[in-house]
């Protein structure tokens, strides 16, 4: 019987690897399309997750050295804590979430995930330990049920649905005519943005990593599925160390800290109220937002009437 197992375990593990590669490269193409830079080092070890506790250390970075991008960032996200990064557009917010799944080696400083510093560490065992939801989610030319069961590909029929429950998206899929079979992709369903990220959100669920990285989207969700979406992604995060970059202010209100990243520097930090307090970047930035949640709610309003 042993001899039988591990070799069908051994075949297990090893199509389970390559998927999980091709996620990988796809989500890479996608994030940065870019060739990978990375390398691990000789004897390179597993990372060991305990609480997934992470550690930015006067990180700096610089896709090409000519421009400095991060320029001696420090930070921690405390193990099941939630930190989110806000700030102007090409800030460098994304670029802490590459560095964060090791898409690029940084130039000095740290990152340390429950004291391993990540260039220690095998890509794959790093890569396993993360879940991260896109801002956009590309999804394949395959069923629902596979686009959702690639988190965890032994998942049963009854985890795929109650993945998709509480992504906020079991009653929609339900209720196609082919229910969990539908095709999704170019030659399927045309899903929106906000249905695919919840098909990500589910398949994130699934995988249940002990970090996450979500990546807000940007696009003008209509307030019902931007709720919806953030109860499933509250849900998703609950007790898990999350990064979370945020678009939407209302959405960063509880994070544990909220780092305000303006040229790769940190410009403030610290909880919303104490944010608010400052009268500085986030205060402006969470004035705008608001008037432009309540210039479009009027404009709704004025639609309704019509
Ligand atoms: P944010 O997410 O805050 O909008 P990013 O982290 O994506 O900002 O980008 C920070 C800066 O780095 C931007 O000026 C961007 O143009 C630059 N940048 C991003 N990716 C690359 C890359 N692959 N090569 C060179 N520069 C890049
Ligand atoms: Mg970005």
């Amino acid at each position: 019987l042993m001899q039988l197992s591990v070799p069908l375990n051994f075949i297990g593990f090893v199509y389970r690897e390559i998927r999980q590669g091709l996620t990988d490269i796809e989500q890479m193409f996608e994030l940065l399309d870019v060739e990978p830079e990375v390398r691990d080092l000789p004897g390179a070890r597993p990372l060991a997750v305990d609480q997934g506790a992470i550690r930015f250390d006067n990180v700096n970075f610089s896709y090409d050295p000519a421009r400095p991008i991060l320029k001696g960032i420090s930070f921690e996200v405390p193990a099941g804590k939630t930190v989110a990064i806000v700030g102007p557009s090409g800030a460098g917010k994304s670029t802490i979430s590459r560095l964060l799944y090791r898409f690029y080696d940084i130039q000095s400083g740290n990152i340390v995930i429950d004291g391993q510093n990540l260039r220690d560490v095998t890509q794959k065992s790093l890569r396993s330990a993360i879940g991260m939801v896109p801002q956009d989610t590309v999804l394949f030319n395959d069923t629902i049920a596979y686009n959702i069961r690639y988190g965890r590909i032994d998942a049963s029929d009854d985890e795929v649905n109650r993945a998709a429950d509480l992504a906020q998206i079991g009653d929609f899929i339900r209720g196609l005519p082919e229910g969990f079979n539908a095709m999704v992709g170019e030659r399927g369903l045309k899903l929106s943005g906000g249905e695919k990220q919840r098909v990500a959100i589910a398949r994130t669920i699934l995988k249940a990593p002990p970090i996450l990285i979500l990546d807000e989207a940007t696009s003008a969700l209509d307030t019902a599925t931007e709720q919806e979406i953030q109860a499933a992604l509250d849900f998703v995060s609950k007790g898990r160390t999350t990064l979370v970059i945020a678009h939407r202010l209302s959405t960063v209100v509880s994070a544990d800290e909220i780092i305000v990243l303006k040229n790769g520097e940190i410009a403030e930090r610290g909880r919303h109220t104490d944010l608010l307090a400052q009268k500085g970047l986030y205060t402006s930035m969470w004035d705008r937002q608001r008037e432009a949640t309540e210039a479009e709610e009027q404009l709704k309003r004025m639609r309704e009437e019509d």
